[in-house]
């Protein structure tokens, strides 16, 4: 490990404020974010648009909001220095994100509109007050997210899939959305319905949505944030970082996508504020272009015989 990053794993705040700041950090961008979203459900504007639509529009408001505080703090206050170098990588994860966000909305529709699914929201768990519904949601949810992303850790032929997430060298709020879009549609399909089955309403369901958006965001930021408390509850950033360490002994942990129940349950949950986390990626080679990063994992065995010889041009 190179002095910079050693030393840029323990920013020096200046001052007390900073220090403060540091610990605010997350919880102030979420509730931040998220009353943006309150103030949406519960106005009238803009009075134009029909109720779904200004609900939509008041998330994409606490999405720019909370993007742009982070890039603003990734800037002014990153976590790593040396991450705040390009990897050549931007334009790959954009356009991952964008096949991403499309697919899954895709498998979304598709799923919610299946029979089985149709009366979500008519029990009893649906006339629970809303935060209940959210809390329970979620845990729902995080099941099945925690078992897809265990399993695309544990078996091979899930892992050519999500090894592009992990692929990188540094981590920034622009490879939030780096995934395989199937790797990505297989965790939709694997928690969406653990959701749905909870009879939540559809204003708990958005809410979900909504804070997955805000904390996926949150735990690839390069800002120097503590996580104290937080990192026994949510999935924080200083707890995903050790999940992209190359170290199977401390990147098979943190599996959780918000929540961080499941790890603790099923033992895989890896907290370590005082230790000093090395290089991030994987062992494997990974192409540098987007088209062939996503014919890699059907390929895999021979790109990785053939790079590892004779191809310069990955990432490793
Ligand atoms: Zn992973």
């Amino acid at each position: 490990m190179t002095e910079a990053l050693v030393t840029a794993d323990k920013p020096r705040h200046a001052g007390r404020v900073e220090q403060i700041l540091s610990f605010i950090a997350w919880p102030a961008l979420v509730i931040s974010s998220a009353s943006i979203l309150a103030f949406g459900f519960s106005s009238g504007h803009p009075s134009f648009l029909d109720v779904t639509l200004r609900k939509a529009w008041f998330f994409n408001l606490s999405y720019l909001w909370m993007l742009c505080w982070l890039l603003l703090l990734e800037r002014r206050w990153p976590w790593r220095r040396a991450w705040q170098r390009s990897d050549g990588q931007l334009p790959a994860d954009l356009a991952h994100t964008l096949l991403d966000k499309g697919s899954v909305q895709m498998t979304i529709i598709l799923l919610s509109a299946l029979p089985f699914f149709a009366h979500r929201g008519d029990g009893w768990v649906g006339t629970l007050p809303l935060a209940v519904q959210v809390v329970i949601g979620m845990v729902a949810a995080e099941f099945g997210l925690y078992w897809a992303h265990r399993l695309s850790h544990e078996w091979p032929i899930f892992w050519r899939f999500h090894a592009i997430h992990h692929s990188v060298r540094r981590l920034w709020i622009a490879n939030t959305g780096r995934f395989h879009f199937i790797d990505s549609n297989i965790s939709v399909v694997a928690s969406l319905p653990f959701m749905l089955l909870t009879g939540i309403s559809m204003d708990a369901i958005i809410w979900v949505s909504a804070i997955t958006a805000y904390l996926g965001l949150l735990t690839h930021c390069n800002v120097a944030m503590r996580g104290g408390w937080l990192d026994y509850l949510f999935n924080t950033p200083n707890l995903h970082r050790w999940h992209h360490s190359p170290d199977p002994a401390e990147g098979n942990s943190n599996y959780g996508q918000n929540l961080v129940l499941w790890d603790q349950i099923f033992g895989t949950w890896l907290h370590r504020p005082d230790s000093e986390l090395g290089e991030i990626g994987i062992v494997e080679r990974m192409p540098r272009r987007f088209w062939q990063q996503l014919q890699v994992p059907f390929v895999w065995t021979r790109f990785q015989r053939e790079s590892a010889t004779a191809d310069t041009s990955t990432l490793v």
